[in-house]
């Protein structure tokens, strides 16, 4: 993997520079993206509780209420805990919209679906359990065995062929099946990790945005919008250890591009999501008619030296544009491994 290094100077200006090697294609990425948008911020997974504010002085960022109107009982997690995410908190989310999002955390969980339990694989975490809807096919922890990285799956009909085995290359492909989700629901649920990054003084440009979030009244009106896209790399080899998040800036020199302000990146489990912000208010001429929006990608961090060692990451893109429940969704993973028993 890269070497990330970076640090903030007395004005809060983020200095970072990378120590690696790019594969000739993630190079090319590379330069058209930071040739377009700069890193605004990077957030890892601090103990931010210590500079939380007093929650008597606490103002809700989604619904703009304070007390005694909401509590902020909960802890509000940047990211959702079910991305691995532990300690990064926000002290800008009442427990009453947290709730609320807990709605779309669950839609995002049957969208990632059987990945969870396979990704937590060398993660210190209790293990996930994934059944199908038709619960033919169940993964989970081996509960035989004390050794809490190995899982065991267990399929029901052979005429299912939830397994192929590849001896010779030593990989599993899992032929899973989804439970259903509404895709504008998980754009929701990345769109409030990503509203909740941006500086107070930036929220400005996001009234629409945060109407979209907090309501369901405007889903009809957005689909289809290019804009509500998920990009998604799946990377072999060992998951990254904690999310990992980077916010970029469209340069103030790059305004005529016709690119998003704004792009989150998040790193998690064996996983990079990037999704653009929006309906930022700086970006209205970008979403008339007829017009064409370009989606610069930040190729993933990970060196020259791992892709050989564990293969090229995947990359694809989904339109989670509609509210239209997604029903029976195929999932397909393939993963390598070392020793397999079989009990047939
Ligand atoms: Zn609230």
């Amino acid at each position: 993997m890269f070497r990330i290094n970076f640090n903030k100077d007395a004005d809060n200006n983020l200095n970072i520079s990378f120590n690696g090697e790019f594969i000739d294609d993630h190079q090319k990425l590379f330069n058209r993206f930071v040739d377009i948008y700069e890193i605004e911020d990077l957030i890892f997974e601090p103990d931010r509780k210590g500079k939380m504010k007093p929650k008597n002085e606490r103002v809700c960022r989604f619904c703009d209420k304070r007390m005694p109107e909401v509590a902020f009982k909960k802890d509000a997690h940047v990211m959702p805990e079910l991305m691995g995410n532990r300690n990064l908190v926000s002290d800008f989310e009442c427990d009453v919209c947290n709730h609320f999002f807990s709605k779309y955390e669950d839609e995002l969980a049957r969208f990632m679906g059987l990945s969870r339990t396979l990704s937590f694989m060398r993660g210190k975490e209790g293990l996930p359990k994934f059944k199908t809807p038709d619960k033919n096919l169940i993964v989970g922890k081996d509960e035989e065995s004390s050794d809490p990285q190995r899982i065991q799956l267990v399929s029901i009909g052979q005429e299912n062929n939830h397994f192929e085995i590849d001896k010779d290359k030593k990989t599993l492909t899992v032929n899973s099946v989804k439970h259903p989700y509404t895709p504008i629901k998980v754009f929701k649920a990345l769109l409030k990790v990503a509203l909740s990054l941006v500086e107070n003084s930036e929220l400005v440009n996001y009234p629409k945005a945060f109407k979209i979030l907090m309501s369901d009244e405007y889903d009809d009106k957005i689909k289809g919008l290019p804009v509500l896209r998920l990009f998604v790399w799946v990377c072999p080899g060992v998951p990254f250890p904690s999310p990992l998040v980077f916010l970029c800036n469209k340069k103030e020199s790059k305004k005529e591009t016709n690119a998003a302000s704004k792009t989150m990146i998040l790193y998690f489990q064996n996983y990079i999501y990037q999704i653009f912000i929006p309906f930022d208010e700086n970006d209205k001429w970008l979403y008339q008619k007829g017009g064409e929006i370009t989606f610069p990608i930040m190729p993933p961090f990970l060196d020259k030296t791992w892709i050989d060692n564990f293969g090229k990451p995947k990359f694809f893109n989904l339109d989670l544009s509609s509210s239209e429940l997604k029903k029976n969704e195929k999932q397909i993973i393939s993963m390598s491994f070392d020793n397999v028993k079989f009990d047939l």
